[in-house]
Order: C-alpha cells, then sequence, then structure tokens
C-alpha cells in the first residue's frame, strides 16, 4: 500500500505543471486513483473514496475527457451527500476542490465564475472545518481561473485584480520546483493581462518573469517560440541605458537576497548553488557600493 500511496503522491504533485502536461501521462494517474478508490471503498474510508473520485475527474478534464470528467465529478458529489462533514453550507476545503471542477466543466464564464468564487470563499473561511493551516495555492489557482475568465471576457481591470492576487501568494511560494513553475505561469498569464491594461509589464514583474525563465525550472519551457519571443522582447525593454545601473543592481539584489533565503531554507546542502548565489550578491552589493557586504558576500 505504501508503495500505491507514494505513487499516488507523484500524481497530484506533478499534475498541475502546465507546461509539462503534454509529457505526462494522466491515463496512469486514473489507473493509480483507481486503484486507491477501490482500497479506501472497500476499507469503509468514504471520505477518502469521495477525494479520490473527485481527482479521477480532474485527471479526466486534463485529459481533455469532460465526458468522464463529468460522470466523476456528479459520482464524487453523490458521495459526499452520503458523508456525516457534507453540510447544507458545505464549508468543507475537500468540498471545494468538487466546486471547482464543476466550474472548469462550465461552459457560461458568468456559471463557472460563481462556482469558482464560492469555492474561493470555502478555501478563505474553512479553518475550522478542515483544520489546514492554509489553503493560499488552492486560493492562488482560483484566483488565475476567474482571472482568465474575466480576460477572455475582455474585463481587464478585474483580470488584473485577481492575478495580481495570485501574484502575491505565488511569490511567497518559489521554493520547489513545482512552486516556482506555477510561479512562472502565474507571471506569463500577468505578462498577458498587462498587455491590456498597462502600457508595458511593471519592470518589476519583468525581472521576476526573467529570473524565473532563466533558472533551471523554466528551461524546460524554451521549446516555446512564444515564450522565447517574450524573453527577447522583455530583455531589450529592460534597456540598461535608460535604467540607473544601481536601481537595476538594488532590483536584481532583493531577488538573488529572496533566493539565497530559500535555498538556505529549503535546499542547505546545494553548495554549488549557494556559492553561486552568494558570488551574485557579491557582484550585486559592488554595484550598489556596499563594499563591506560584498566582501562579506564574496568571502562566504
Ligand atoms: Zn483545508
Amino acid at each position: 500500500m505504501s508503495q500505491l500511496i507514494s505513487s499516488i503522491t507523484v500524481s497530484t504533485s506533478e499534475r498541475f505543471v502546465p507546461f509539462l502536461a503534454n509529457e505526462y501521462d494522466y491515463d496512469k494517474a486514473i489507473v493509480n486513483y483507481t486503484k486507491a478508490y477501490g482500497y479506501y471503498s472497500k476499507s469503509s474510508q468514504f471520505q477518502h473514496a469521495a477525494k479520490i473520485t473527485n481527482f479521477i475527474g480532474d485527471m479526466y478534464l486534463e485529459n481533455n475527457d469532460k465526458e468522464n470528467a463529468r460522470f466523476y465529478c456528479t459520482k464524487s458529489h453523490d458521495m459526499w451527500k452520503e458523508l456525516p462533514i457534507y453540510t447544507s453550507e458545505n464549508s468543507h476545503c475537500l468540498f471545494a476542490n468538487l466546486i471547482k471542477l464543476y466550474g472548469r466543466l462550465e461552459d457560461s464564464k458568468q456559471i463557472a465564475r460563481d462556482y469558482f468564487l464560492k469555492a474561493l470563499r470555502i478555501y478563505e473561511n474553512s479553518f475550522q472545518m478542515c483544520n489546514h493551516t492554509e489553503h493560499d495555492q488552492s486560493i492562488a489557482q482560483l484566483c488565475e481561473y476567474i482571472a482568465d475568465g474575466y480576460h477572455q471576457e475582455d474585463d481587464d481591470n478585474n483580470a488584473y485584480q485577481y492575478i495580481m492576487k495570485s501574484v502575491t501568494i505565488r511569490r511567497e511560494y518559489a521554493s520547489s520546483t513545482k512552486d516556482r513553475s506555477d510561479l512562472f505561469n502565474c507571471l506569463e498569464m500577468c505578462r498577458n493581462i498587462y498587455a491590456k491594461t498597462h502600457n508595458s509589464f511593471s519592470s518589476v514583474l519583468k525581472y521576476e518573469w526573467l529570473d524565473l525563465f532563466n533558472s533551471d525550472v523554466t528551461r524546460l519551457f524554451h521549446h516555446c517560440k512564444d515564450l522565447l519571443d517574450a524573453r527577447d522582447e522583455i530583455q531589450k525593454s529592460l534597456d540598461f541605458h535608460l535604467i540607473p545601473k544601481e536601481i537595476h543592481a538594488a532590483k536584481r539584489l532583493e531577488h538573488s537576497l529572496k533566493r539565497l533565503k530559500f535555498i538556505l531554507k529549503t535546499d542547505p546542502e546545494n553548495d554549488e548553488e549557494i556559492i553561486q548565489v552568494h558570488c551574485q550578491v557579491g557582484d550585486e552589493y559592488k554595484i550598489t557600493q556596499d563594499y563591506n557586504w560584498s566582501i562579506q558576500h564574496y568571502k562566504k
């Protein structure tokens, strides 16, 4: 059983990387979830069984099979109704995941948004029901769905409000590969929305976008021509002659220090990257003329 559980854990963490969707085997995830469903049903763990049924629906949707996604969505809902935690308010975060699936299956943008907003309210208020300390990632994802809907309806002011909410959340979680790729996808959506609401993508976000694009994580995206073009365009727009080099360095410094903090916290054994970032921070302090700090980072 532990082997099955570990394969499920891998499935859930990998399946949210949208740019890797083509390379990910959703069929395999469905097989694993179906096995888990069998186990939970047999052992009368019906809440887990309902949750897994929801995940199977998610996987079918990722696989563009709306018919089966709908079937498992309805099935999961029917199972939830039999559970003691099901109330008329449906305020458990696991139920919010089902509402989110309903929203994604909906063709009408307005109705889909109603589902997403309902799920968002649950995630923001369900702490006493589920005892989780936060639902930040789920909230960020819903904000992206809502922003995307508004963007497609050309309501770009609302799209902007929601995507910025997601950016604020996602930039706090940039430690794992998945988190950084989520942040990149979020900034990429933000860049598209900015194109209509503002004259140009905020320069702070440009640095973040480029930083992620050039990092090890997003080399996976390098095959996308549109993104390569965007990178060239962004690099060009950050014309170093127009930006005083101290301001440029101060911004880069802020990101490098943030990155250093993350690596030291999450991957303290990664000496190679730690040395690299220390040198980078040293370079940037040199440009901002903080020579003492610069020397201290070089020494490290
Ligand atoms: Zn929860």
